[in-house]
């Protein structure tokens, strides 16, 4: 079957970062370009999600206009998306004019009950679905149950019902026209989806007529923000490559976009599970979608750090608020860290560091002894406090560009892209 869709089409490698105070679009561009150089093609992707928009008091369009300005002035001639990240019903509307890419957050309503009727007629639609399952690039064949696919169907059509309602309203909004990129996540949800669950997904998803390119499960193992993958990185492997085998049956059963690939949310710093990555979308000829976002402001922060004088006091400032106010702080992204309060260093001690102290803690360098993943965590969730600075953190960013962007740039490229794709 060929694709029953039209629409706009995602590039093969695409990479999202997140520029939070709407001044570091330039020096991520910089890793794209950098990249390419080397003969890496990548797309970058600016992805703001709602809350963060909320935290920081920001606009969809402001990301937009720092991101049309970097490509303007680095002749960037690619092309670049700008994602609506996370995005429901409730809160899409802001992000339709500036946004070409949309992540249709349905976590929240996986588990919620579909009409009896429509898982019903769900499984009736399926039959392929059920029974044993020859999937190539996967060794042993799936065996899936009439009473699997509807646990599945229970468990996951009334979220994919969902996405289509956000997915119509936007094309609506859009006047008619599917000029964009969407994704579906389901990541920010308690337990994993299985293969086999992912492949029931698909199917329901096209049945709903979503030209769905990027598809974001909740994958084995933490993905925690900012710091390094947690779990069992050989289990990864196994989920992380029959996905795969999954998405490409999938597109050819279903009629699903043939661009359609695998999105990792929380997707900066997974340094162990890279080389899983990488030989897999190598080994397979599979597109990626990495999503990053936080990771770029801590290299701000970093910069400030390494630059001494004001901008780091102005950076031991930031954490001595982001510690007073953590539970705050953290509240809104409990799910996605681990932070081990006895390891956090006290203001006090902080205000005596130097900027090689500093920076030897926040920066994501494993081989460091003094490497902080809770300080870095901490931080990460932190971003409101540079928020509340205002212009002082804003100055402070321009007062300092050469080092920022060094940071943010080199982060990028050495820790995040040669990894994953050279
Ligand atoms: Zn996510």
């Amino acid at each position: 079957m060929s694709s029953k869709f039209i629409m706009k089409s995602c590039p093969k490698y695409t990479f999202g970062v997140g520029d939070r105070f709407a001044h570091g679009a330039h020096a991520q561009l910089t890793a794209f370009i950098e990249a390419k150089k080397l003969g890496i093609d990548i797309t970058p992707v600016w992805n703001k999600s709602n809350r963060e928009h909320l935290i920081i008091g920001s606009e969809p369009i402001q990301t937009r206009q720092a991101a049309d300005k970097a490509v303007a002035d680095l002749g960037w001639s690619g092309e670049y998306l700008l994602d609506a990240d996370h995005i429901n019903f409730s809160t899409v509307d802001r992000f339709v004019a500036p946004c070409d890419f949309f992540t249709l957050d349905v976590a929240d309503d996986i588990g919620e009950a579909a009409d009896p009727a429509d898982v019903e007629a769900f499984i009736a639609k399926h039959p392929e679905l059920i029974g044993t399952l020859s999937i190539e690039g996967i060794a042993k064949p799936l065996e899936i149950t009439r009473a699997d696919v509807e646990k599945a169907a229970n468990q996951f059509l009334k979220a994919t019902q969902k996405a289509a309602a956000i997915y119509q309203h936007i094309v609506s909004a859009k006047g008619g026209t599917d000029d964009f990129v969407t994704e579906v996540s389901m990541d920010e949800t308690d337990s994993p989806q299985t293969p086999p669950e992912l492949l029931i997904i698909l199917a329901a998803i096209s049945d709903q007529g979503i030209p769905v390119q990027t598809i974001a499960p909740k994958f084995t193992g933490r993905f925690n923000k900012g710091v390094d993958y947690v779990g069992d990185v050989a289990q990864f492997e196994q989920e992380f490559n029959d996905d795969l085998a999954v998405i490409a049956h999938a597109v050819k059963t279903y009629g699903l976009p043939a661009s359609l690939k695998l999105s990792v949310h929380s997707g900066s710093d997974k340094f162990s599970i890279y080389p899983v990555i990488k030989k897999a979308i190598q080994r397979t000829g599979a597109g990626l979608h990495i999503k990053t976002a936080g990771t770029n402001w801590l290299e701000e922060v970093i910069g400030l750090a390494e630059a001494g004088g004001d901008a780091l006091e102005l950076a031991k400032q930031i954490y001595a608020k982001a510690l007073e106010k953590k539970d705050a702080l953290c509240e809104p992204y409990a799910t996605v860290i681990d932070i081990n309060d006895a390891n956090l260093p006290s203001a006090e001690t902080v205000n005596g560091w130097t900027s090689e102290q500093y920076t030897s803690a926040l920066r994501h360098d494993q081989s460091n002894p003094g490497y902080n993943p809770d300080l870095r965590q901490l931080l990460h969730v932190g971003f409101k406090i540079a928020a509340q600075l205002g212009d002082t953190y804003l100055d402070a960013l321009k007062t300092n560009r050469e080092v920022v962007s060094k940071n943010v740039t080199g982060n990028l490229l050495d820790r995040h892209m040669k990894p994953l794709f050279l």
